[in-house]
């Protein structure tokens, strides 16, 4: 069934709670004592829970029958610590399905021991050092955060309890309400990950403010992050990391970059918005709880005075994104019907006189053009000006807006009567421009991330195979010699092994050897010098460019040698590589190439991360790098090559013709395959690329290598899992049809949603145990983007129709996992229930797992068939008369 694991703990039918005695108060935690007040607070706070709170204690429970009565989901606990393991062990006793520890100073050990009991006990288990949870649509609040918060649709999940309760303190002051709101706390047992898993389906969450300092597993976070922002946004706050150990990095990209970004880029390919302030994290939780949903960067800007709209305009370049102006039509229009001091062309400035009225002509006009995507409205109060009227008038035009408004009233006591106005009615009002500007960029982002979380490219391209063979040869030898530095002709096999193009590169070790070759591979001819030792060859004179004869590269090879052996007397040199000169074609004059770098660093905990930027033998100095994690696909590349500044050079410039992007983007889908199938490699720098008109081909290229561990599995060392192309099958049908049997996709999302709207409405009920018509946004969401690791959707599909899908869904223990299936009503009987369910059993074995088990109504006689037919066994469901449990050893 759908329920969540963490279900029991968030949605508690009853609660245990174990405190102490409650008349020696005095003597407990601060914890302990914020806990009496909120649940055992005689009920008045707590109607729901006012029966199904039980408080049990470690010394004096009872006898085993008193605690056989007691029915519980949910343990809290706020004990000493010496008394949790005690305590923790009778809410097993009683079945609980998940614990709350409410303490503070637990130690890493007794954490370990606390959380490896739990698991042992299959409780999911929050804390310890937790500051609890609120859940206020329940009247829930078994945390020590405070009084209980409104209720609300944004969820707050934070692993520090101070700042939980800062953000409370604020929301209670400016009518902001959650649906739930988790302090994780040091050591907890539950992750962000766990938490985020809930939130992606829980029906009361609209929109997510997340804080964090650190992320344990980086592809489970991933996943988790991934889900929840695909059905609403999400945003995270987090303060910069420190620089990565830099100092050990053997190429220009790992020294350029900092780990900082690499976060940025994660959190941008899982479709969510970073912030990096409190005060950003408050406007964003502000635009969230009044429900403002992705939109495009075109925000237009009416203002009723000059300055501060040009402040506004600037913050909006700033941020990347764009002032949005009123169409020809749309301005004529309105200018009729302003004072004759108004400007329309770039801001709408309304001029100083401009009266409610005009303001809301001007919303009107912005709201039917299509050219804009977001309003900020701003107001200066002036001598004699309406303040209140005019937020007034605006705010009842929010009802005939369908984009984002945010207001933006300067002043302070002339305008606190207009603020109020912005208050009830749930528009974000703010003090600065620029501040508005940061809100309104923070929900565009998080539509322009949207797009890349929809991303789920296959591990390799349609193109020509790669010769991993080949690569792997290259790579085992080197590990072989104890090196991990790649030589650049060693680099450069393992680039055209993968079908990049490369300058083909010779090692000389004499200068007639470097003749010999030069003379066979025909001028231009470029020398680098050969070493270990030498990370930046230019800055030892070890590069010789656009020698054209024999002679040249007899005296260069010779003066090469003495000159590095000058300035480096310890470095081994093992000759000199020669190389074709790239084609650098100049065209009415202009030299045509660029010159960009793409290079690859790996990042603890995200993994490899592929970077982008401007190339050649300063780019320390000019700091361009944008960053992707791997797998890429087409899309995902040219982003990245559009996020580095040096992407405003590949287009006509400075007299050149475009350069071929294509050409980079096949490189950068190369790269990405290299990353996937190579989880040896640790830095690459392939510095420069040449780019011209006529393709791109990669000059230098440097390669850092380490053994991976033994034990890795497929794919093991990436966030995010490719597209696990690899599953797809065909099978026949009578009559030379067939069908096919392939992982589920984002882009599958309307075929899903046809299919569940086709079922009769009891296979429906079979399969969601709700009479629910169709899936949610959020559920079609849930269901389409998944991670194709802990999680698995196996779609049967004929034609352009889906007519059945099979999924499992790994439990918390890690080794079993649920399944659900359904077919379309008009497929029954056909085999293709069983096709896909024996085809899901495979993928399970494949992950390690060992038992696949299922929920089934009792009435749902052809899925026990079924099931017993694939020699599932099937017993009672303790829990719910109404259910069978079915089950599979794998
Ligand atoms: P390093 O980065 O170690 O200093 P490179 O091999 O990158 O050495 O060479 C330095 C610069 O020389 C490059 O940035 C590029 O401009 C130029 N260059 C190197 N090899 C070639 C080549 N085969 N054709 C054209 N230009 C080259
Ligand atoms: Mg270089």
């Amino acid at each position: 069934m759908d329920e969540h694991y963490l279900s029991p703990l968030f949605s508690p039918e009853g609660i245990a709670v174990f405190a102490g005695p409650p008349p020696a108060r005095g003597a407990h935690s601060p914890q302990a004592r914020a806990l009496f007040e909120v649940l055992g607070s005689g009920g008045t706070e707590e109607p729901r829970y006012s029966d199904a709170v039980a408080f049990l204690d470690v010394h004096t429970s009872g006898t085993l029958a008193d605690l056989a009565q007691t029915r519980a989901d949910l343990a809290i606990l706020a004990l000493p610590h010496g008394e949790l393991e005690a305590a923790l062990e009778i809410a097993a006793r009683i079945r609980c399905k998940s614990a709350l520890i409410l303490s503070s100073g637990i130690d890493a050990d007794l954490a370990r021991r606390l959380r490896q009991q739990a698991r042992r006990e299959g409780m999911a288990l929050l804390g310890p050092n937790s500051l609890g949870f609120q859940r206020p649509h329940l009247k829930l609040n078994a945390s020590a955060l405070g009084p209980i918060s409104r209720p609300g649709s944004l969820a707050l999940v934070s692993q520090s309890g101070a700042l939980s309760t800062a953000i409370l303190d604020w929301a209670a002051s400016n009518g902001v309400g959650f649906s739930t709101v988790v302090s994780l706390g040091a050591h907890s047992g539950l992750d962000v990950a766990d938490v985020l898993d809930f939130l992606a389906t829980d029906r009361h969450t609209q929109g997510i403010v997340c804080h964090l300092e650190g992320i344990g597993n980086a592809r489970r976070f991933m996943s988790a992050l991934r889900a929840a922002a695909h059905s609403k946004p999400v945003v995270v706050l987090k303060a910069g990391r420190k620089p990565g150990a830099q100092a050990a990095a053997a190429t220009h990209s790992a020294s350029i970059v900092g780990s900082d970004d690499v976060f940025d880029a994660a959190l941008r390919r899982a479709g969510a918005v970073r912030v990096r302030s409190f005060v950003e994290l408050f406007s964003a939780a502000q635009c969230l709880a009044s429900r403002y949903r992705a939109v495009g960067p075109r925000l237009a800007v009416i203002t009723n005075g000059g300055g501060p709209g040009v402040l506004a305009a600037d913050a909006i370049q700033d941020r990347g994104m764009q002032l949005g102006r009123l169409s020809e039509a749309t301005r004529a229009e309105l200018a009729t019907q302003l004072p004759a001091g108004a400007s329309l062309a770039e801001l709408v400035d309304l001029s100083e006189e401009a009266s409610p009225v005009q303001y809301q002509l001007a919303l009107k006009a912005a709201a039917r053009d299509s050219q804009i995507d977001g309003v900020l409205v701003i107001h200066c109060p002036k001598a004699g000006t309406d303040s209140a009227g005019v937020a007034q008038t605006v705010a009842a035009e929010l009802r005939n807006l369908r984009k984002p408004m945010l207001a933006c009233w300067m002043g302070d006591a002339a305008v606190s009567a207009a603020r109020q106005v912005f208050g009830q009615a749930q528009i974000p009002v703010f003090r600065a421009p620029e501040a508005a500007v940061g809100a309104f960029a923070n929900i565009a982002t998080f539509h322009i991330n949207q797009q890349l979380l929809q991303q789920t490219p296959p591990p390799l391209s349609h193109l020509a195979k790669p010769d991993l063979d080949g690569a792997r040869l290259v790579i085992e030898g080197v590990l072989a010699e104890r090196r991990h530095v790649l030589t650049e002709m060693e680099s450069k096999t393992l680039l055209a092994a993968f079908h990049i193009p490369v300058t083909p590169t010779v090692l000389a070790r004499s200068s007639s050897e470097a003749v010999m070759i030069a003379t066979q591979m025909g001028f231009p001819i470029a020398l680098k010098i050969d070493s270990p030792d030498v990370v930046h060859k230019s800055d030892v004179q070890g590069v010789a460019l656009g020698l054209t004869s024999a002679t040249q590269v007899r005296d260069a090879f010779t003066q090469m040698m003495l000159r590095v052996q000058e300035l480096l007397p310890q470095a081994r040199l093992n000759g000199v590589t020669v190389q074709r000169m790239a084609p650098v074609s100049k065209k009415g004059g202009r030299l045509q190439a660029r010159e960009v770098c793409v290079g690859l660093i790996t990042d603890d905990p995200f993994g490899p991360v592929i970077t982008f930027g401007a190339g050649g033998t300063m780019i320390e100095l000019i700091d361009d790098h944008a960053m992707a994690l791997p797998p890429l696909n087409q899309y995902l590349a040219r982003r990245l090559i559009e996020q580095a500044r040096v992407a405003e050079t590949l287009g006509e410039w400075r007299g050149a013709e475009p350069a071929d992007v294509q050409a980079l983007e096949h490189i950068l889908l190369r790269v990405s395959e290299m990353v996937c199938e190579l989880p040896q490699l640790r830095e690459m720098d392939l510095n420069p690329i040449i780019v011209s008109p006529d393709g791109a081909v990669a000059v230098d290229a440097r390669i850092v290598v380490q053994a991976a561990p033994a034990a890795a599995t497929h794919y093991g060392h990436l966030a995010i899992l490719p597209y696990p192309t690899q599953l797809d099958q065909r099978w026949p049908l009578p009559g030379d049809d067939h069908f096919t049997i392939r992982p589920i996709r984002p882009d599958d999302a309307q075929m899903l949603q046809t299919l569940v709207k086709s079922l009769s409405s009891e296979s429906r009920y079979f399969r969601f145990v709700s009479s629910m018509k169709e899936l949610p946004p959020s559920m079609l969401a849930r269901f389409t983007l998944i991670d194709y690791d802990r999680e698995m959707a196996l779609i049967a599909q004929h034609g352009d129709r889906v007519i059945g899908v099979s999924r499992y869904i790994t439990n918390p223990d890690s080794h079993t996992c649920e399944f659900s299936l359904v077919v379309a009503d008009d497929w029954g009987g056909r085999g293709i229930g069983s096709r896909l369910m024996m085809s899901l059993q495979e993928v399970a074995r494949d992950k390690g797992l060992q038992e696949i088990v299922g929920i089934v109504l009792t009435q749902n006689g052809g899925m026990i068939r079924l099931m017993s037919k694939l020699g599932y066994s099937i017993k009672p469901f303790d829990e719910d008369p109404d259910f069978v449990l079915v089950s599979l050893a794998l």
